[in-house]
């Protein structure tokens, strides 16, 4: 059973395709959205709603939005132990994993994972990677806004034609140009900013409150700004069905008020706003296309739903948005679809999908001016941005030099003329025969993208015959075969709590977070806290359901009070 998984920045989510359709499972507290947090105790592993409340309780122990480091060798402290964030994501899919082994009954081996259109080699590597750390194949890397539209594409039949689907999710921002017609999905052309998305716009709250009361936030404790986010993140849904908001919180003993906005909120974004313009207007350039010639925009992620967004598309492309499907669902919805066409499901079996490669990749060359000398540091595309995926290109390249021994093929990732603007990817170093004249002594480099979007670089000496594959070692954000070997096992000794003890951590972990945030009824939870520790002692199954109950509706209450 291959599964469609979306991991996603700030949530994450599994499913499958069956005979009925695509079909999200729930995780231990009965939701189909598990948030992408991270927190360590001793020597477990908490994942989701009740590691989301320890970001207040315990925030050294914990750790969200770690899809922004992916590719990079960030390492993150928790407690005693550091990660990697293909390791933080790792532990999110051993409980997703987990979550659709209760469901299927068998612990799932393969899956397709979604990852950003705009992703880079490195960061399509370092997800697999996360794959293989969980213990899963990762049959398919499918691009975000190709699965929302396979998703979106196959609930309206009749949605022939070409459309844009714009994905704002928790810290990325992607758009693609797609073509549907007679069960063919063919992307055209995918841009996007890997950092920007819903935090950013937080982010914005965060500063403009500090602002206004003359706080600095870089000078509050961790928990009280991890109090002072979440609060704001409250608010800053609250702005997509309100004119205006308020916000009442105690800091370092003080008590603050703050009221804010559509309008105030709308000009605090609009640097975001304009930054969105550049990815789209790249697209509709790519893909050839005018905005009359579109016939639909598709709005998913969770962070499309603010009012602004939608007023952007209309002002951009003069017409209302569409979002049919639920916009934190499609992703996964189309993942567990390319899941279900790599297992051949029958009724599937007539889509076909193409997809495109995000950016331009090529080597670094010499040009010779006009003066006849030669000028290093130009960058000679071999792969365009766009291209449809697989593919694979081929360039022949001379040494600048007579009698040289060896030459070095330096691959770049990027838009600009100048490699210095690029992004290094790696280099490889070929042995040539010094006593052939120059033009005789010519390479061939191959560069191959595959169907995942994973770039692979063949070098061969054309007089010689010698070949070499890239290895790109020197990019920090990767790791080695024998690395993720020697990772697994360490991984493994790491514990996630059982699931039947889902819904009590998660119960105890929002408690500990109302006590850090309730100066006033510390008294209140705490009894609350003591006495439902004692009736999990007496693992009595319906007792401590039955208490269980009853404490949520007081933090309900509670909550609701404040
Ligand atoms: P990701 O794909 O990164 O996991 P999601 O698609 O789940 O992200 O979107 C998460 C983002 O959506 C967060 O930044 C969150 O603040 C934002 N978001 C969710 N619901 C709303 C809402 N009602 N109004 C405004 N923003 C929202
Ligand atoms: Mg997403």
């Amino acid at each position: 059973m291959i599964v469609g998984i979306d991991l996603g920045t700030t949530h994450s989510l599994i499913g499958v395709y069956a005979e009925d359709g695509s079909r999200l499972f729930p995780n231990a507290l009965g939701e189909s959205l598990t948030p992408s947090v991270v927190s360590v105790e001793g020597d477990r592993v908490l994942v989701g709603q009740a590691a989301r409340d320890r970001l207040i309780s315990h925030p050294r122990q914990t750790v969200a939005a770690f899809k922004r480091w992916m590719g990079s060798d960030r390492q993150t402290r928790l407690g005693e132990r550091t990660f990697r964030p293909e390791e933080l994501s790792a532990l999110v899919l051993r409980s997703l994993l987990a979550d659709a082994e209760a469901a299927l009954g068998e612990k799932p081996t393969e899956a397709v994972i979604s990852v950003p259109a705009y992703f880079s080699d490195a960061q399509r590597k370092a997800t697999r990677a996360a794959g293989e750390l969980a213990g899963v194949k990762v049959e398919r890397l499918i691009n975000e806004p190709t699965a929302a539209a396979l998703a979106y594409g196959l609930q309206n039949r009749e949605g022939e034609g070409r459309f844009l689907v714009f994905d704002l999710g928790g810290g990325t921002f992607d758009v693609s140009i797609l073509e549907c017609f007679d069960n063919v999905f063919e992307v055209h052309a995918s841009a996007g900013d890997n950092f920007l998305g819903g935090e950013d716009f937080l982010e914005l709250l965060v500063e403009a409150f500090c602002q206004d009361q003359q706080l600095r936030s870089g000078a509050l404790p961790a928990a009280e700004l991890g109090q002072l986010r979440r609060r704001l993140e409250l608010l800053k849904r609250d702005l997509t069905g309100k004119q205006e908001t308020t916000l009442e919180i105690a800091l370092g003993g003080r008590e603050y008020a703050w009221r804010i906005d559509e309008d105030r909120f709308a000009k605090l974004a609009d640097p975001l706003l304009q930054r969105m313009r550049t990815p789209i207007e790249r697209a509709m350039r790519d893909a050839k296309l005018q905005p009359t010639q579109l016939d639909e925009i598709v709005l998913v992620g969770g962070a499309s739903r603010m009012p602004l967004i939608s007023r952007l598309v209309s002002r951009m492309f003069g017409r209302l948005p569409l979002r049919h499907i639920n916009p934190d669902h499609a992703i996964a919805l189309g993942a567990t679809v390319a899941a279900g066409l790599k297992t051949r499901d029958a009724k599937l079996e007539e889509i076909i999908l193409t997809d495109v490669c995000p950016y331009t990749l090529g080597t670094e060359v010499a040009r010779e001016d006009p003066n006849g000398h030669l000028q290093k540091g130009f960058f000679h595309p071999i792969i365009l941005r766009n291209s449809t995926v697989p593919l694979s290109r081929e360039d022949v390249f001379c040494p600048t030099h007579e009698r040289q021994e060896k030459l070095t093929i330096d691959v770049y990732q990027g838009e600009n003329p100048l490699v210095a603007n690029n992004i290094k990817l790696g280099e490889i170093t070929i042995k040539i025969d010094p006593r052939r004249s120059a033009h005789e002594n010519s390479v061939t480099v191959r560069f191959t993208y595959d169907i995942n979007g994973l770039l692979q670089v063949e070098v061969t000496a054309d007089a010689t015959g010698e070949r070499h594959e890239l290895v790109l070692e020197q990019n920090p954000g990767l790791l080695s075969p024998e690395e993720i070997a020697l990772r697994l096992k360490a991984l493994e000794a790491l514990k996630i709590h059982p699931r039947e003890q889902q819904e009590n951590l998660a119960m105890l972990a929002r408690a500990e977070r109302m006590y850090e945030e309730f100066l006033h009824e510390r008294e209140r939870l705490q009894g609350w806290i003591v006495q439902f520790r004692s009736v999990l002692d007496t693992q009595d199954i319906e007792l401590i359901a039955r208490n269980r109950e009853e404490f949520g509706r007081a933090l309900d209450i509670l909550e609701s009070q404040l």
